[in-house]
């Protein structure tokens, strides 16, 4: 099954055995991936499903549901401090290869800047693009940007703030919970957390922890993090 495309659907836009195509997505199959009537893809409702389908003008014939197994063992929520300018598009493309479960853009003490909601739209369709190409079976859900005070006083779960600076446990020497289901790590902005900001995460659970020696750009530090959790969990 490899060399099928695979697109995403909305769940309202199966009825029955069909799926009804929008104008766009005929768009996409037939002239962008050049497919004709009969071929077949993969249709996801990014919620955990997929379907081998076949291609029939405005709509597509489902013809048997698919196993994905491209998912993590663990649930991870990346909390992002907003980057200046564009950088969050490649934080959602690349968190979402990586197998991110939820992005929480944040407006922290240093960043805020307060996104339009376009930008929202934009970042899904962003990491819908990024599923179909991982071959994932979730589509990340993406947050409305909220004030980084305010959605720490909501947290329960086990978390971890990334901090560049400072003599922290590795984050890779603090993933030993293989119980562990869900996990939640802070990304701060360019300029870092204020001191404020991460004594505040800290009396709120959170462990901080460092990502090496180096000091990543915001945009890399959600790339490392991930790739060590995805690392730590996956057999
Ligand atoms: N300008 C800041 C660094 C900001 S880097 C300074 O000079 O101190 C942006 C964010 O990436 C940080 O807030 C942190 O969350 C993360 N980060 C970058 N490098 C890191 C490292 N080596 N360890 C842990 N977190 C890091």
């Amino acid at each position: 099954m490899t060399q099928l495309q695979r697109i995403a659907i909305a769940p309202s836009q199966f009825q029955q055995e069909q799926i009804l195509l929008t104008k766009e997505q005929q768009h996409y199959l037939i002239r962008v991936l050049r497919l004709r009537e009969g071929d077949r893809f993969i249709a996801m409702d990014g919620l955990g499903k997929s379907w081998l389908a076949q291609l029939q003008q405005e709509q597509a014939q489902v013809l048997e549901p698919l196993t994905v197994e491209s998912e993590l063992p663990v649930s991870i929520n990346l909390v992002v401090a907003l980057p200046k300018g564009n950088g969050f598009d490649e934080v959602v493309r690349t968190s979402t290869e990586l197998g991110v479960a939820c992005i929480t853009p944040v407006l922290s003490d240093r960043t805020l800047l307060h996104p339009s909601p376009q930008k929202l739209e934009r970042w899904r369709r962003i990491a819908t693009e990024a599923a179909e190409q991982s071959e994932r079976a979730f589509v990340p859900t993406i947050l409305e940007p909220v004030a980084f005070s305010t959605w720490l006083s909501f947290v329960n779960s086990h978390q971890y703030i990334c901090v560049a600076r400072g003599n922290f446990p590795h984050l890779k020497d603090c993933l030993h919970h293989k119980e562990q289901a869900n996990i939640v790590i802070a990304i701060g902005p360019e300029g870092g957390w204020t001191d404020k900001e991460i004594e505040n995460a800290i009396a709120s659970g959170f462990q901080p922890v460092s990502l090496g020696r180096r000091i990543l750009r915001a945009v890399t530090a959600p790339i490392v993090a991930l790739s060590l959790i995805t690392a730590a969990y996956e057999v």
